[in-house]
């Protein structure tokens, strides 16, 4: 599916849309830095009924809101990083969401059982969002 935002808030309300459907498994996020990543991350917690502040976890690579377990790969050097961090025991139980930011960074390790979700900047405010069920 693709999609077309002109606005950080249009981006946000599909995000929310695709986190209020989400009952586990892995949200994979894709595109370059201020493509709106996190800004869709912020739309998806909401979604899943999660009032904390969704900020970008750069420094510490996951954040965790109870089931909901939000990742940012941009500062990883090696997947050896992303074991340190536990996320493969997160990943094995399946009632938990997780999103991850900068998947591309891991994509030959990633779960075949995902949801893509490519996000492209086209103009100042106008982002294309392409949706991607795979597995
Ligand atoms: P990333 O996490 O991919 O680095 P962010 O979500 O942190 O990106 O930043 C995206 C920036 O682009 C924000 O400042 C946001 O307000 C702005 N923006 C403008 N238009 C859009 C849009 N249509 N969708 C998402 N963000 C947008
Ligand atoms: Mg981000």
């Amino acid at each position: 599916m693709e999609l077309y935002t002109n606005s950080a808030e249009e981006t946000r309300k599909i995000g929310f849309e695709i986190g209020k459907k989400a009952k586990g498994g892995l949200y994979c996020l894709y595109g370059e830095l201020g493509a709106g990543k996190t800004t869709f991350a912020q739309g998806f917690a909401k979604g899943l009924g999660i009032t904390a502040r969704i900020v970008s976890p750069t420094f510490i690579i996951m954040r965790s809101h109870g089931k909901f377990h939000h990742v940012d790969l941009y500062r990883i050097r090696s997947i050896r990083d992303v074991q340190a961090i536990g996320l493969e025991e997160v990943l094995e139980d399946l009632s938990n969401v997780v999103l991850i930011e900068w998947a591309e960074k891991i994509e030959k390790h990633l779960p075949k059982k995902r949801t893509d979700i490519r996000i492209y900047y086209e103009d100042f405010d106008k982002r294309k969002i392409v949706l991607e069920e795979k597995g």
